[in-house]
């Protein structure tokens, strides 16, 4: 695949999640084919957005047409209508589009768009609830988990950690953490080694199992 080929992506579904996304993909440099069966939607988004269509994604003719069959990578942004976010996600499969992602409005939803032919698949509202769960009760600023309990964390120093060099504190040997980055007020994010001094006030990045990070993040 060359690297054009790579970059151009469709986008069915311009709700809230796929008009956000196709407008980043714009301005990330993507060549991109946003369609959506309501023509105000489409109307909208129209100035925005390079090529935009008004098509029902279940039409294979339809999509044929719009060429959908020339993109690399796809993105079946329909939630709300369970039937239509399936049969988009299988014509795409059909079609033999090498790229397909699909976005869940529940875990059932997401092992059904797998079977029929999605190669990912997101929750974005299950996982960003989750996320903010992380957030609303501790002092965490942001957290991402990953696979296997490992999570990057954006937070505050606590006081254990500050004025030594990190290789002195305590930091990986007993809260089994590692830091990564440093923000400092007014400054941009350094890596941090084992000489870095943190101050009262940095925001740090910290990687580890989530439990670890987690207990540590929420240190005094
Ligand atoms: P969000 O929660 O991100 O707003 P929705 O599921 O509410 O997502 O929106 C999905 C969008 O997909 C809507 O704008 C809807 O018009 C569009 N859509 C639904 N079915 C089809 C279809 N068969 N073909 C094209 N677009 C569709």
């Amino acid at each position: 695949d060359s690297p054009k080929r790579d970059s151009r992506v469709v986008v069915i579904g311009l709700g809230r999640f796929g008009s956000s996304l196709a407008m980043k993909l714009v301005e990330q440099g993507c060549e991109v084919l946003a369609l959506d069966s309501r023509p105000h939607i489409v109307q909208q988004l129209s100035d925005d957005l390079t090529h935009t269509a008004v098509a029902d994604s279940t039409d294979p003719q339809a999509l044929r047409q719009l060429g959908v069959l020339d993109f690399g990578r796809a993105v079946v942004a329909i939630g709300t209508d369970l039937e239509a976010s399936i049969l988009t996600t299988s014509l795409l499969s059909d079609f033999g589009i090498p790229n397909i992602w699909a976005k869940a409005v529940s875990r059932q939803h997401g092992r059904i768009l797998e079977r029929v032919g999605a190669h990912r698949v997101v929750l974005p509202e299950h996982d960003m609830g989750e996320r903010v769960a992380h957030l609303v009760t501790g002092r965490m600023l942001d957290y991402i988990e990953f696979e296997d309990n490992y999570a990057l964390v954006k937070t505050r120093v606590p006081m254990l950690a500050v004025n030594r060099p990190l290789g002195e504190t305590k930091v990986r040997s007993q809260y089994g953490v590692t830091v990564v980055g440093v923000k400092r007020p007014g400054e941009e994010f350094t890596y941090a080694t084992a000489e870095t001094v943190l101050n009262e006030g940095d925001i740090i990045i910290v990687s580890g199992r989530d439990r670890d990070v987690e207990h540590f993040a929420n240190l005094e």
